[in-house]
Order: structure tokens, then C-alpha cells, then sequence
């Protein structure tokens, strides 16, 4: 990657590309620019999506799982070779607190090479012994096999973890790659092509295309004939968009879409528990987690208690310098990101909300004063079909309601379009259990939020996707079975 630009990754070499164009990289913590990103033009992608193919019917095609897993072990010891750099591309891209880039998101992110190589090296194939009426025998067994060429359609929200996610299981599985990040943060997946190289992943397995969603690469990757399967996540309205390229082709697609998630919060919890992992899920990345809580619900007995609890925690985050130990608030992705989400602090008061704290710009220092700073919001006296307490914001925000009883809560944690996750917070476990049971969501925590076991499933119910990831789940989408019968 050279300094202060951006460029593509097709077939092992970085490129400016075929479109002339270039777009702005900037920090959202300072506004400042962080670099110019050469966009893809159509003939690039087609370049990257041929050499994918070439990579698949070439020597790349010949690498057993075992090879091609301790392959993907050495890129996750690069990667880990290479950390601070990571960590430091991702901050400048986002705007990122200093502490959970380099300790968690980027040893995440080689992790997941190391996970996805193991699950295929020691994942094993159905056989199945079939009788036929004259009493003749034949044995089936079933065989994985990559499917093709894969399109990766990433997001901004925790850029590098996302996107390792995608790619570590399809080279798992024997697939080539073709990586769109998005355009608010090209960095890392274009310094992982130098992992790759030096890795000895050979050229054309992993490559990565600049640029923007519609009239641009994510379109051109998505709708090329050459892709034989598309992972994506983003926004709902988007994967939609895709699903639609996709039926061209019938190929399969992966959807991670987004989130509208409760935390419930029963009276016999374990009150400061409840209110840490309240205050983590909903403030968290600044709100920008898919999982993240933007509806709360509390037992009446506990309710003023609770807002008060959170009000009070809430109080003490501190926007700044991100690189600050002493920083615990991070800005949004974006000056357009936060019109979103000041659109909808402003809606939340025009609708009657109670704002209990935040609402609006904090103010900042000049160093940062140019930055997508938002103040960390509560909103409590909110009717059910409030826009904020029904859209996805994706900004630090939540709105605070009461319930009364076990009934009433499973029915208004369903109530939403969205089915991506949710919290419970109960010392009494069955009734934990119970309500869980009933959540209309693809992932529950118990007294917990976030804690993710990469073998674990991994998507939404409703408009929160389709398909699931994770473990031996992503192994069902990165591979198509072939089942062989022998007559014996
Ligand atoms: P987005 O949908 O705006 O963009 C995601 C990616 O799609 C970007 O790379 C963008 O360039 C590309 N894109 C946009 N239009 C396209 C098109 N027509 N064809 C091809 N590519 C196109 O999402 P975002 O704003 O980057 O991310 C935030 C969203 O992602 C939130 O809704 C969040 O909930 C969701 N999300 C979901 C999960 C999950 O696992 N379910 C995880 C993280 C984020």
C-alpha cells in the first residue's frame, strides 16, 4: 500500500485501476484526509474476478486443506506480525478507540484464519449405506467442494473483523475471493494483500476492488457472471439490492443485515451487571455494532432505578482523542452518517420523547472540532411506533420503556422487523431461558452481550438476513456437497 493512497489488490499486485477516478479517505475523528482511494473501474473487477477463477483452476485448485490451512495460519501470523500497522489503519478509517483495535478487533480478524483453516482441516463428510429391495448394497458419501469464486460486499461498522469473517472461511474452504470493502474504509483489506504475498497465497486467490455501491464496484462484483456465490453484509435495503443481482445466475447469497435489539431487563437481575452490559451493548463503537441495543425494556419494580443507573454511567464517557486512554467514546463513521442520526434525535424530540441525556454535537476541542462527534443519547416516554424505537439508527443511542410481565415483554421484543439479537438479563434462569425460547432473533445472551464463539451460528430472523455463518454453518455456504453413491 503506498502512502496516502489506496489502491486495488488484483492478482497479487496493487493497481490504481482502469477508472482514472479517486475518492477521499478521511478520519472521522479530525475530518482530516487520511488518503486518496483509487476507485475500481468495471474492467478492473472483471480483471479480479477472472484472475479469481484462474487462481481456482490453477495451482491454488490442487491445495488440499490441510496446505491450504497452514497457508491461512501464516497469514494469521502475519497479520499479527503487522498488528500496530493494522490498528493504525483501522483507527485512522473510523476513528476507532486506540484500546479494542489493537487488542481486540485485529487479533480477531487473524483468529479467524486460524479458526475457519481448522474447522475445514478436521471437518469430516457424511457416508450413509443405502439397502435397495433386491437386497443389493450401496454406500453414499459426501463430498465438500469450494464453490467458485466468492464476492465479499463488506461495511464500515468494524471494518477488519467483518471482513475476515468472509474471507478466512471461503480460503478455508478452497474458494478464491473477490473483497469490496466499503468505501468509508478501504484500508485494511488493501494491506492484507501484502499478508497474502507474503504469505504465499498465490496471486489471484484473494483481491480486493475499490469504490462505491451502485454504478460502481459493489455493482459491477455483484451482477458479474464470473461470481458464483455473494456474502454481504450491510444494510437491509442493500441486501436486498443484492439478492436482486443475485437471482441472475440463481447464485447463492449470504445476507448480514441489520438490527433493531432489545435488552430486557427483569427486577431480580443482577442489577450493576445489567446496567454494564446495558451501557457496553448500547455505547459500544458508538453504537455501531449490528448486535448493538437500541430498545430497552425494564421491569416496572426496577424502571426509574434503571434510567437513573444508566443516566448516571452515561455521564461519565468522554469524547477526545481516540488514541486517549482516558477516551471512551468514539465518533460515528461519518459528518453524512451523523445527519442519520441527529435526524432521528431530532424526530425522537418532535414525537415527545423525554430526553434523558445527550440529544445533540457535544463540544469538542479544536483538534477534533471538525470531527462526526455525536452526544451518547437516552430517550424514555416513547410509544411503540416512534421511528426511533422502530428504525435501525445505528448511532449511540437508546430508548428506555417499562414492562410488567413475562407475556407483555416476549410480544413487544418481537414487534419489529428486524430479528437479529437480543439480551436478557434474569437471575432466575429458566425464566431466562423461557423468554429466550420465544425471541424471534438469531442470536440471544444471557446476562451477557458479544460474547461470540467463532463455531457458533451467526445471522437474523426477518429483515436481519438469511443464511447463517459461523463454524461448520459457514462451511455450508462457502462449499457446495457432492454426494457419490457406489453400487457394491
Ligand atoms: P451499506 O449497506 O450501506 O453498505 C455495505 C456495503 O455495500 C458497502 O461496501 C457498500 O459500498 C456496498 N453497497 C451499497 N450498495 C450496493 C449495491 N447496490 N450493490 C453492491 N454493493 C453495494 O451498509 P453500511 O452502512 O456499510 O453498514 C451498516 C449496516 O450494516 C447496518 O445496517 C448494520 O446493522 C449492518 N451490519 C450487519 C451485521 C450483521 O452481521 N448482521 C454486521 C455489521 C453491520
Amino acid at each position: 500500500m503506498n502512502e496516502n493512497r489506496i489502491l486495488n489488490f488484483i492478482d497479487g499486485a496493487y493497481t490504481e485501476g482502469s477508472s482514472g477516478r479517486t475518492f477521499e479517505d478521511r478520519n472521522p475523528a479530525s475530518n482530516r484526509l487520511v488518503a486518496r482511494v483509487h476507485e475500481a473501474g468495471e474492467a478492473d473487477v472483471d480483471r479480479a474476478v477472472t484472475a479469481a477463477r484462474a487462481a481456482l483452476d490453477g495451482e491454488w485448485g490442487t491445495f488440499d486443506a490441510a496446505r491450504r490451512a497452514a497457508l491461512l495460519h501464516k497469514v494469521a501470523d502475519g497479520i499479527m506480525a503487522r498488528k500496530d500497522e493494522f490498528a493504525a489503519a483501522e483507527r485512522a478509517d473510523t476513528g476507532k478507540l486506540k484500546g479494542p483495535t489493537a487488542m481486540i478487533e485485529i487479533p480477531r480478524g487473524a483468529e479467524q484464519f486460524r479458526v475457519f483453516a481448522d474447522i475445514v482441516k478436521h471437518c469430516h463428510a457424511e457416508t450413509i449405506e443405502t439397502t435397495m429391495p433386491d437386497g443389493g448394497m450401496a454406500i453414499n458419501y459426501a463430498q465438500r467442494v469450494p464453490k467458485g469464486v466468492i464476492a465479499a460486499i463488506c461495511p464500515w461498522n468494524v471494518p477488519f473483523v467483518l471482513m475476515t469473517w468472509k474471507v478466512a472461511p471461503a480460503l478455508a474452504c478452497g474458494n478464491a475471493i473477490v473483497v469490496k470493502p466499503s468505501e468509508e474504509t478501504p484500508a485494511t483489506a488493501a494491506l492484507l494483500g501484502e499478508i497474502m504475498n507474503e504469505a504465499g497465497v498465490p496471486a489471484g486467490v484473494y483481491n480486493v476492488v475499490q469504490g462505491f455501491g451502485p454504478d460502481s464496484a459493489g455493482a459491477f462484483l455483484t451482477s458479474h457472471p464470473g461470481v458464483d456465490a455473494i456474502t454481504f453484509t450491510g444494510e437491509t435495503r442493500t441486501g436486498e439490492a443484492i439478492m436482486r443481482s443475485a437471482a441472475t445466475g440463481a447464485r447463492a447469497v449470504s445476507l448480514e443485515l441489520g438490527g433493531k435489539n432489545a435488552a430486557i431487563v427483569f427486577a431480580d437481575c443482577d442489577f450493576e451487571k445489567a446496567i454494564m452490559g446495558t451501557m457496553t451493548s448500547v455505547f459500544f463503537n458508538c453504537g455501531q455494532i449490528c448486535f448493538g441495543t437500541e430498545r430497552v425494556y425494564v421491569e416496572r419494580p426496577i424502571y426509574e432505578r434503571f434510567v437513573a443507573a444508566l443516566k448516571d454511567k452515561v455521564k461519565g464517557l468522554r469524547h477526545g482523542d481516540p488514541a486517549d486512554p482516558n477516551t471512551t467514546m468514539a465518533p460515528l463513521i461519518s459528518l453524512g452518517h451523523r445527519e442519520k442520526v441527529l435526524s432521528y434525535y431530532h424526530q425522537a424530540m418532535a414525537d415527545g420523547a423525554t430526553v434523558v441525556t445527550g440529544g445533540g454535537i457535544p463540544d469538542m476541542a479544536a483538534d477534533w472540532a471538525d470531527g462526526a462527534w455525536i452526544e451518547p443519547t437516552i430517550w424514555t416516554d416513547l410509544p411503540e411506533d416512534a421511528a426511533v424505537v422502530r428504525e435501525e439508527i445505528f448511532g449511540p443511542c437508546c430508548r428506555i420503556a417499562p414492562f410488567d410481565d413475562e407475556g407483555e415483554i416476549v410480544a413487544l421484543a418481537n414487534n419489529n422487523d428486524y430479528g437479529l439479537a437480543a439480551s436478557v438479563w434474569s437471575q432466575d434462569v429458566s425464566r431466562a431461558n423461557r423468554v429466550a425460547s420465544k425471541l424471534e432473533v438469531g442470536v440471544v445472551w444471557i446476562n451477557s452481550w458479544m460474547i461470540r464463539d467463532l463455531r457458533t451460528p451467526f445471522g437474523g430472523f426477518k429483515k436481519s438476513g438469511l443464511g447463517r455463518e459461523g463454524g461448520v454453518h459457514s462451511l455450508e455456504f462457502y462449499t457446495e456437497t457432492r454426494n457419490v453413491c457406489v453400487k457394491l
